[in-house]
């Protein structure tokens, strides 16, 4: 059972979309892209933008804007991510095989081990009674996903792959970062596709228990990297985010939040460009303790928040 109603949503009665009765809603961990709206296309001028705890009614499938609550951090009591709890990658699609994508994936691999020991980012999560999980090999589906991959598929083709043996089980002591090939597109509704409005997500197949998942769509071009140029970097900082986030709100929502948002969203408007130690970019995550968020070491290296500022993109830079 996935979480049905939380704090925010637990008034809702009626789809702001169709209209129609909602008996409940999904909730989706969602990092949005930054990319300009354009003024033609209603749908997403309409649509909330922020990062954030997504809402889509059931059982229509609309995303509606996220409710107002009070932005204060907040545990819900769901389940949170232990020491020894695993990772595993999944590349699906034959674009993985290549010689080319070896020496990416080897770099992602890489960043993944180095993002989960990082003593002062990783490890600064036990205030959230958050542990560190270990890495285990990864694995490369050869079977292309469809161009445009809906969440929901996504769900059900995990699930093969675990039932199939082709990934480690590991109920839900772990999760599976899977990472999409270029060219494929990731939908969380018919109107909602991964570059367009965001950027990457994480989520649960069945609630609570699991199997809890990051989905990182191809570096998107624009839009998901606040500091520099370089797809890696997208890739990284959006990772990072997808990581932290599903450790502290593993079915997203039930876990801390502070309001509508997870850690990492939070920081999200005050942006700044953050290193770990071994230099990869990160995404910041709020530091309860220090009522702050989290910052890289004076010595990595950071460069100042000057480039992918859009304007009207209020929630960059401006929290009020
Ligand atoms: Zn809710
Ligand atoms: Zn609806």
């Amino acid at each position: 059972m996935a979480l049905n109603r939380c704090e925010a949503c637990e008034r809702i009665s009626s789809c702001s979309v169709c209209g129609r009765r909602v008996t409940g809603f999904d909730h989706i961990g969602v990092r949005a892209s930054t990319q300009r709206r354009e003024a033609h296309d209603l749908s997403l001028r309409s649509a909330p933008h922020g990062s954030g705890i997504w809402h889509f009614s059931r059982p229509c499938g609309h995303r509606i804007s996220s409710p107002k609550v009070s932005p204060r951090v907040k545990y819900n009591g769901g389940p949170l991510w232990k020491d020894g709890y695993s990772w595993q990658s999944i590349y699906w699609g034959s674009y993985f095989t290549t010689a080319n994508s070896s020496s990416w994936i080897k770099r992602i691999e890489t960043a993944i081990l180095n993002i989960e020991t990082d003593q002062a980012y990783s490890g600064g999560l036990s205030e959230y009674n958050v542990g560190r999980g270990r890495i285990v090999p990864y694995t490369i589906i050869k079977k292309d996903p469809p161009t445009k991959v809906s969440d929901v598929q996504i769900k059900q083709t995990l699930a093969g792959w675990i039932s199939q043996g082709t990934v480690s089980n590991f109920g839900s002591a772990g999760a599976y970062n899977i990472f999409l090939p270029p060219g494929v597109t990731a939908l969380l509704s018919p109107l909602e596709a991964s570059c367009k409005v965001f950027c990457d997500y994480h989520n649960t197949v069945n609630g609570m228990d699991g199997p809890f998942y990051t989905v990182e769509p191809y570096p998107c071009a624009k839009g998901c990297n606040h500091c520099t140029n370089d797809p890696f970097d997208t890739l990284t900082q959006g990772l990072s985010e997808e990581m932290v986030e599903l450790k502290t709100d593993m079915d997203p929502g039930s876990g801390w939040v502070i309001g509508n948002e997870e850690i990492c969203d939070y920081c999200d408007a005050n942006f700044v460009c953050n290193r770990i130690s071994t230099g990869e970019y990160v995404n910041a995550w709020y530091d309860k303790g220090k009522n702050a968020c989290w910052r890289g070491t004076p010595t990595a290296n950071i460069e100042p928040f000057s480039t992918g500022v859009e304007p009207g993109q209020s929630r960059i830079g401006t929290r009020v």
